[in-house]
């Protein structure tokens, strides 16, 4: 029986939001079995919460902002891919403004926070939502579809015309050894023409070549270039992982998706949802056979 997991005690991480350039600071939180993952605000009167959830999202242009009635959070997603490769089931994120820490562009700071204070398992069984049919959204040429699969793979294809992205491809069993590994670093990226024009209307004032891989017409911007040649493609699977825990349990199953982004991701989820004869709500270890219980030790 696989079992839900929270962390052992608070990790902190801190850093500048990429829209104010202002000091924010973002705390994990251990919460009780069945609660899920919710933003706290702890500047607020009241410290009012908001659970993460598909129904939440509502801006998916460059970042994934989940919206209440009180507040909302801006680009939820870098932080949320590591909750959703080490399979954290309950946790509040406290944040003390409207913005979550940029770090490096990348999950890094945030898993590095994560495993330094160590996950506990709780005393209730995890739910797993366990795809038992395909189910496909497109929309023009962006294609995102989940198939049956015994464990959590990302498929993702991208094809951008600059000279240093072109068409990149990434498949891998997601864990948090492969996430650590090949995922965690890759960093956000923008084009200098579009980061120009955010700054004109007065975001992205945080961002800088600190926090974002930045191409010109020509190349990368970053005196150090890339940290994978293909850095592009698996920053593309480090925000599907993120946007994923808005479904609000684990997925099972092989996502594949072609020139997706977060509005594409949101979509599919929120299909994924409404596609209640092709999953089921399955617990591991109690009502599965032999052979998905001796796969799914690589994802527990
Ligand atoms: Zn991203």
């Amino acid at each position: 029986m696989f079992l839900q997991k929270t962390i052992r005690k608070r990790a902190i991480v801190k850093g500048i939001g990429v829209h104010s350039g202002e000091k924010c600071s973002l705390t994990f939180i251990p919460a009780p079995p069945n609660t899920g993952v919710h933003f706290v605000r702890s500047d607020l009167p009241g410290r009012p919460s908001l659970g993460v959830q598909a129904d939440f999202v509502k801006a998916t242009g460059y970042a994934t902002t989940l919206g209440g009635d009180v507040f909302s959070v801006a680009t939820v997603e870098h932080c949320l891919s590591a909750l959703s490769a080490l399979r954290i089931d309950n946790l509040f994120i406290e944040l003390d403004g409207p913005e979550i820490p940029i770090c490096d562009g990348s999950a890094k700071n945030f898993l590095e926070a994560l495993h330094k204070v160590g996950l506990v398992e709780q005393d209730q069984p995890r739910k797993y939502c366990y795809v038992t049919q395909p189910i496909y959204f497109s929309e023009g040429e962006k294609q995102a579809y989940v198939v049956p699969y015994h464990g959590l793979r990302l498929t993702v294809t991208i094809d951008f015309p600059h000279p240093k992205i072109g068409k990149q491809k990434l498949d891998i069993d997601i864990n948090d050894q492969s996430f650590t590994r090949e995922i965690a670093g890759a960093r956000t990226f923008g084009f200098l023409k579009d980061v120009e024009a955010l700054k004109a209307r007065g975001l992205a004032l945080g961002g800088s070549l600190d926090n974002a891989i930045v191409l010109d017409e020509q190349g990368i911007m970053n005196p150090d270039g890339l940290r994978f040649d293909d850095e592009f493609v698996r920053h593309k699977a480090l925000d599907a992982l993120g946007d994923l825990v808005t479904l609000g349990m684990p997925l099972m199953g092989h996502v594949v998706l072609h020139k997706s982004g977060h509005d594409v991701m949101n979509k599919l989820i929120k299909k994924i949802i409404e596609s209640k004869d092709s999953y089921k709500h399955i617990e591991l270890g109690a009502d599965l056979t032999e052979e998905i219980r001796l796969k799914s030790h690589f994802w527990s």
